[in-house]
């Protein structure tokens, strides 16, 4: 293993270790072997993934008066993903290994000994770059270079809803993307919003693919969530809008405390025929730079699609200036497994305090999972821990979620919190019987100062 590879895996192995052990995630059905490609979000996952969604809610809907919201189903009727071109072209580039039967995406062993390539090729065209470096290429999992050929593997997950003949013929997918959902509902939305061009509608919900190899903890999973935003414009304003909204997403994760060291875009070299621009925001993930989340110009062609599968015009009058159109449509998509690996890794920190080691989860306070924690200094106090509990019900009801922690001594408690991220630790001691004040303790700088419970709320509140 070399050293690039080695701190590679430490990183992802820190994270991994940290989001099982504080709760944050776990393997699916780990008690039975573990299920490969998806994830269960744990009792502090589940409050950091609520707030990534919130926080992206808030930035693509609230504060926006040009965009509104939907929740459409994971089941869909059948046609559209044969209209949209998935159950023909949403494929990956699959190749075995003879010798230990494992399978991978052909794009991505290629990439990996610096061969460029495209999931998005024909099978024709990634076979002849494969013959081509066949000799360099070695099985990730047992070393040997014994291939088959690259063949298309279809991403769709099949289900039998609906079928009592076991036949299942037409089967229904469970949705491979959450925007068709978006699409096959803009006449709905036109018709009982009454909005005006531009406009978007942004939609968080489950995907489901038929990954070859999920891997990379979250960043590749078979069950997953998008977070989409589909922008309806004239076609003059594509491009215009399209340089807009690439701002504004970058901005956006700014904004989470993802450091602009660890972004950057990167253009698609190959675009699919319709598409006018197409870019990617990168992060920095352990084994390099790879995709969070894709900004994208996708001209008329999801709305002329559909019109045609179901015949019905998907376009927009224009009163003022008497005229139909098909709009285009420029997207925002990311995945929020993706987004909350990137905020684990970005927040992980090692540091000393008073000669330890220690690691903390340097969170914004606003996606923090806990907001606060509170502790009696001593447990067997009866009236510290009384006096912790009143402190701990007067916060409770002013910012949530807030801990309560009287297990172990004072250093662990901090400790605990550390690793989850909790931004601040109040204590109650022996002084507070006296004055009501309390130890404010802050989970960067682990300095602590007193201050008096009155206060307490307005130094929490974010
Ligand atoms: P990749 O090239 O990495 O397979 P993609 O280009 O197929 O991704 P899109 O179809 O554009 O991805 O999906 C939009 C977003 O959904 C991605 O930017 C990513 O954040 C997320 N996403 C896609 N596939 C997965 C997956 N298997 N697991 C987790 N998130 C995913």
């Amino acid at each position: 293993m070399n050293s690039k590879d080695s701190k590679t895996n430490d990183k992802l192995e820190k994270i991994v270790s940290l989001a099982k052990r504080r709760g944050f995630v776990y393997q699916s059905s780990e008690i039975y072997g573990g299920f490969a490609g998806v994830y269960d979000f744990g009792p502090m996952g589940v409050e950091l993934e609520r707030n990534l969604k919130e926080q992206w809610w808030r930035k693509m809907v609230y504060e926006r008066e040009d965009i509104v919201g939907l929740d459409s189903a994971i089941f869909m009727d059948p046609k559209i993903w044969e209209v949209s071109g998935h159950t023909k072209g949403f494929s990956d580039p699959l190749v075995e290994c003879k010798e230990c039967h494992k399978r991978f995406r052909a794009d991505k062993i290629l990439e990996e000994i610096g061969v460029s390539a495209d999931e998005k090729m024909s099978e024709e065209e990634i076979n002849k770059i494969f013959e081509e470096n066949r000799g360099k290429i070695k099985c990730p999992e047992c070393g040997k270079q014994n291939f088959t050929k690259v063949k298309k593997f279809n991403l769709l997950v099949k289900s039998n809803l609906g079928d009592f003949t076991s036949d299942n013929s037409e089967p229904v997918y469970l949705r491979g993307e959450t925007c068709q959902g978006i699409y096959v509902n803009f006449k709905n939305i036109i018709d009982s919003m009454h909005l005006k061009l531009p406009f978007g509608i942004a939609q968080i919900g489950k995907a489901f693919r038929n990954e070859i190899s999920p891997r990379q903890f979250l960043f590749r999973g078979r069950e997953f969530e998008q977070m989409e935003m589909q922008y309806f414009m004239r076609p003059e304003d594509e491009m215009k809008e399209y340089e807009k909204l690439r701002e504004y997403r970058w901005r956006a994760l700014l904004e989470l405390g993802i450091s602009k060291e660890n972004l950057r875009w990167k253009r698609h070299e190959n675009l699919v025929f319709y598409a006018k621009e197409a870019y990617d925001i990168e992060y920095s993930f352990p084994w390099g730079f790879d995709e969070l989340e894709g900004v994208h110009a996708r001209g008329d062609y999801d709305l002329t699609q559909h019109s045609k599968g179901c015949g019905k015009q998907l376009d927009y009058y224009d009163q003022e200036k008497n005229e139909r159109f098909i709009p285009h449509i420029i997207e925002s998509s990311g995945g929020v497994g993706r987004l909350f690996f990137a905020i684990m890794l970005e927040a992980y920190t090692e540091d000393e305090m008073s000669g330890d080691k220690r690691v903390f989860m340097k969170f914004k306070p606003e996606i923090a999972p806990v907001k606060a924690a509170v502790f009696p200094l001593l447990k067997n106090k009866p009236e510290l821990v009384a006096k912790a509990r009143e402190v701990y019900e007067m916060i409770k009801k002013e910012i949530q979620p807030v801990v309560f922690d009287d297990n172990g001594n004072i250093g662990k408690r901090y400790r605990r919190q550390d690793e989850i991220g909790t931004p601040y630790c109040v204590t109650v001691d022996f002084d507070t019987l006296e004055d009501n004040t309390v130890t404010l303790r802050d989970r960067d700088t682990g300095e602590q100062e007193r201050v008096k419970i009155k206060e307490l709320i307005s130094r929490l509140k974010i």
